[in-house]
């Protein structure tokens, strides 16, 4: 069973390893990328969602050649949004008195008019990308690929199967989407990817199904409100690091850069807010999977040699190794050292066929 302390500890965990990430010098120089991005009105932000609801990083064009050594691929077809063309129109108007805020009447008993400036803005349709229509050279990301295999990896993704609230499906997913999870459907894994990165996205895409999954959640019960994206990921993310940490799986290499994107800032606002969520679930899940993970040791006669990491045997007495901290981060760093790649998930809406 997984006890609270633990399962604070983990969490303890990840608040320091973000800490240490805001202060390297990577998240410097991912801001300093992110601040070459312009900044986008709510009104297209809101047009930039509802024609591609995935969309993370846009710019036009020419932007993403100057500013990021990227094209827009053929054929991709543009994101519309409005810029606003500033323009001077001169208006005659009455003269208003500054004191009494009344019209001033001239000698010939009619209100004074004058011509006066005004500032106001047309608006033209600009054509936009988002980063997943472009290619070239990789876009400053804080996120790593995990590489490495997990002991006993066929019977802890059965488990993890058998614990998840929708099937989970192996496909050709494009290179930066680890996963997907498709609500009422199914949950969508890459294939091809390393033992331990699969098993990251799936207990990642798992917690979306049981956390955001809005039209279930609200069968159980009235009260339920939207999460906003930002959170949604950082509670995916959490929960994933929480849980393959418990069984010995270090993920912090990409759970603390993907967390870092999608939060709004150092502050971690967004993880904060969900600790109490996240240790839940966590908990949750982790004796899921413990108890569904040792029936199917047992009933498949797996035995461990000595010395192995006992994934998901977890006793008080004989716990998987937890990589300590300093450990985690030694791992980030050199991480960072090699190639970044973008990876990320879309949180895809079921279709609703009727
Ligand atoms: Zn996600």
């Amino acid at each position: 069973m997984a006890d609270s302390t633990q399962v604070r500890d983990i969490t303890a965990k990840l608040e320091q390893g973000m800490q240490d990430l805001f202060n390297s010098e990577a998240y410097a120089k991912y801001l300093q990328t992110m601040s070459r991005f312009h900044k986008y009105s709510t009104r297209n932000t809101l047009l930039i969602h509802l024609q591609k609801p995935d969309a993370s990083h846009v710019a036009g064009f020419n932007s993403w050649q100057t500013k990021f050594e990227r094209h827009v691929k053929k054929g991709e077809k543009a994101i519309k949004i409005l810029a606003p063309i500033p323009l001077k129109i001169t208006k005659e108007l009455e003269k208003i008195d500054p004191i009494t805020q009344r019209p001033i009447i001239g000698e010939n008993g009619e209100p004074i008019r004058e011509e006066v400036e005004i500032k106001t803005a047309r608006f033209k349709v600009v054509n936009v990308f988002d980063v997943s229509q472009t290619d070239g050279e990789p876009l400053q990301s804080l996120v790593q690929d995990l590489t490495g295999n997990v002991e006993q990896y066929e019977a802890f993704v059965d488990a993890l199967r058998a614990v998840s609230p929708l099937p989970i499906e192996f496909e050709q997913l494009p290179e930066d989407m680890d996963g997907k999870c498709i609500f009422g459907e199914r949950i969508a894994i890459r294939e091809g990817m390393s033992e331990v990165q699969t098993v990251s996205a799936i207990i990642h895409e798992i917690a979306h199904a049981k956390l955001h999954d809005l039209e279930s959640l609200r069968l159980m019960s009235e009260n339920v409100e939207a999460k906003d994206r930002r959170t949604e990921e950082v509670e995916a993310e959490s929960v994933s690091f929480s849980v393959n940490s418990y069984f010995g799986i270090d993920t912090g290499a990409n759970s603390f850069g993907y967390i870092a994107e999608w939060s709004r800032g150092r502050e971690l606002k967004e993880l904060n807010t969900s600790l109490d969520t996240i240790r839940k679930t966590t908990t949750e899940l982790i004796d899921d999977i413990d108890s569904k993970f040792q029936e199917l040791v047992k009933e498949r006669n797996i035995t461990f040699a000595v010395g192995d990491v006992q994934v998901g045997l977890a006793e008080p007495t004989a716990k998987p190794p937890e990589p300590s901290v300093s450990h985690a981060n030694s791992e980030i760093l050199a991480a960072y050292a090699r190639n970044a790649q973008v990876s990320c998930d879309t949180l895809k809406k079921a279709q609703t066929t009727g």
